[in-house]
């Protein structure tokens, strides 16, 4: 135990968490570095910048003489996944945190840090990528020094993609951060951090002891789900798995137990024995829970099986995303997918493309809110179609988020311009170094998820870093609006907004549809309505259109060219009543100005 370090990287994108990482595997040995990035091993991931699902790695570091059991355990690199987050940093005792020197502390570095000194990590601040020209490596110490509270000497200067500083870092991993310290004797405690799923062993845990030791072979129970298991298998991670007979307190390993259904293994639930359990779970367990919710359709109905196989795969590896048949009259049978948030979202959707080969119409999101009736019973909607008659309800709360924005000082105008127009109320406002600022505002979740990000950034120009976690519900008052095409309900289109901004989306809606939805045969009327009042209307006049026209009779293969041509072009078309509706007409909602 006195020989181990656990420890992970916490870092703002881009800042260069994954290269820094490799460097470290590289000097321990652990892996030789020929193309790409290992940690990083989804295509997806690497294109993104993203560590999408947090991994683990052993090395090991002589040091003066004495080898040390390094243990690097990876963390997601975005706000959706801030739990997972949480529950690897909980498992560690130091954490790295490193900082771009070009680009200084932003949101995501704040967020991650509050967390690590939340979890006592012994936090070694390195400032990286000094080796660019741009570096600014003396105002961005004082900011960590700011930020901190370190001496300046405690700060290592490093460069992830020279290798400078790499052995400093190596050598201050194993001087700075604390052994793990627990109870061998005790029964076992073990904190899942991580699980993934793999297609012959099924799915894998992560986690790390903090008390007691356990063997391959030994009858375990999940504290936080009561599920009994067998460890078949149990070990620790270097560039694969390898098998151990027994892994003890402080160490961090894997166990395959032949778990198949991937809802089981619950990030931040606790591994102990069925004989001699532990008395309590570790602390911090939560039920994640997703937040934003969507209807996602196939584009052809022949399709819906295929996207039903296709997201159960999904889930195997991604336990977080939840789905259930929803039917809508405007786009058939389809699923309500729940997702952590946007940016899962987004990832969910590519993958289907990608990996599935899914073409697939993704309604708007929106978040979850606890309806409460007038008898005091509590329902979670998240879909517009599921709000109860206006007369019974008492109250609607929706979720809300605290926020962090760091930007200069030339932008604070238009940012908190911004937030107050998407009803975020400015708790307090930090200087973080000369012209930066920090910002936290409180915002609500559902407008965020509606072209907050796109609008920050324009308005910013990039310089603005944003980072959120959830923080409980509060009421609300919530409307469904609904949009009409010829009179027609699109229920597809529908959407749940507050009720001060219901009118204005309505009209942009409109306008929206309108520049969206191709000129028919005939006139289309496009309206959004509140309840039974409309509220906006827009037109679409009709014409005539003969795409062979142009080309005289003789030339067939011209004219099936193009009448193929116009087939394909429909493909991402839905026929809604007489309408053909455009599945970017679906999003219009995020895209409204
Ligand atoms: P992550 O998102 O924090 O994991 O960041 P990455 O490790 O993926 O790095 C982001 C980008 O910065 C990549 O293009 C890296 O090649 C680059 N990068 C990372 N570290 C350094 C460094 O020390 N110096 C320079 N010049 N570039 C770096
Ligand atoms: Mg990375």
């Amino acid at each position: 135990m006195n020989n181990i370090r656990n420890f992970c990287i916490i870092a703002h994108i881009d800042h260069g968490k994954s290269t820094l990482a490799d460097r470290l595997l590289e000097r321990t040995q652990t892996i030789k570095i020929t193309e790409g990035q290992m940690l990083d091993n989804m295509d997806l991931e690497r294109e993104r910048g993203i560590t999408i699902k947090s991994h683990a790695i052993q090395m090991e570091y002589k040091h003066n003489g004495e080898t040390y059991i390094l243990n690097l355990i990876d963390t997601p690199g975005h706000v959706d996944f801030s739990y997972e987050v949480s529950r690897s940093i909980a498992a560690c005792e130091g954490a790295l945190l490193v900082v771009d020197a070009t680009q200084g502390v932003q949101a995501q570095t704040i967020s991650n840090l509050y967390m690590a000194i939340e979890h006592d990590l012994e936090i070694i601040p390195v400032l990286n990528k000094i080796d660019m020209p741009s570096a600014m490596p003396d105002e961005v110490e004082d900011e960590i020094i700011e930020l901190i509270g370190c001496k300046r000497e405690d700060i290592l200067r490093a460069s992830g993609k020279t290798g400078e500083g790499v052995d400093e870092v190596l050598a201050a991993i194993v001087e700075r951060v604390p052994h793990p310290n627990g109870d061998t004797k005790a029964p076992l405690q073990a904190l899942i951090f991580d699980s993934v799923f793999n297609s012959f062993r099924g799915i894998i845990a992560y986690f790390k002891i903090e008390n007691g030791e356990i063997r391959k072979g030994d009858k375990v129970k999940f504290f936080n789900t009561g599920m009994e298991y067998v460890a078949d298998e149990v070990g620790v991670l270097k560039m694969d798995m390898v098998p151990r007979d027994v892994l003890k307190t402080g160490e961090v390993g894997y166990i395959i137990s032949g778990i198949k259904d991937a809802t089981e293994v619950k990030v931040g639930d606790t591994i102990t024995h069925v004989t001699r359990p532990c008395d309590k779970a570790i602390a911090g367990f939560q039920e994640v829970k997703p937040m934003v919710f969507a209807g996602v359709y196939p584009i052809d109905p022949s399709e819906y099986e295929n996207l039903r196989a296709s997201l159960e795969k999904l889930q195997l590896n991604d336990a977080s995303l939840t789905f259930a048949p929803e039917s809508s009259v405007a786009l058939g049978f389809g699923f309500r997918c729940g997702f952590l948030g946007l940016l899962h979202m987004e990832i969910v959707q590519e993958r289907l493309d990608r990996e599935f080969n899914m073409d697939v119409i993704t309604t708007v999101p929106n978040v979850s809110y606890m309806v409460y009736d007038k008898q005091g019973n509590v329902k979670e909607v998240h879909n517009p179609s599921g709000l109860p008659e206006q007369t019974m309800i008492d109250h609607i709360e929706e979720p809300y988020i605290r926020s962090t924005i760091i930007t200069t000082t030339n932008f604070i105008g238009p940012i908190m311009t911004l937030c107050l127009d998407k009803r975020g109320e400015l708790i307090n406002q930090e200087y973080v170094s000369g012209n930066r600022v920090e910002l936290h505002f409180m915002l609500p979740l559902g407008e965020i998820v509606i072209d907050f990000y796109d609008k920050l950034k324009s308005i910013s120009k990039g310089y603005a870093s944003f980072d959120y976690h959830i923080d409980g519900f509060r009421p609300s008052r919530l409307a469904k609006l609904d949009i009409l095409l010829n009179g027609e309900p699109v229920d597809a289109l529908s959407a749940l907004t507050h009720q001060d901004n219901a009118v204005t989306i309505g009209r942009k809606m409109c306008e929206k549809l309108k520049d969206l939805i191709p000129r028919q045969q005939f006139d289309i009327a496009i309206q959004a309505a509140i309840g039974a009042k409309i509220v906006a209307r827009e037109t679409i006049k009709c014409v005539r259109k003969d795409v062979t026209a142009k080309c005289y009779g003789g030339d067939v293969s011209r004219k099936r060219k193009l009448l193929e041509k116009q087939k394909k072009g429909k493909k991402r078309m839905k026929q809604i009543g007489n309408v053909e509706v455009p599945q970017k007409a679906f999003l219009a909602v995020l895209k409204l100005d």
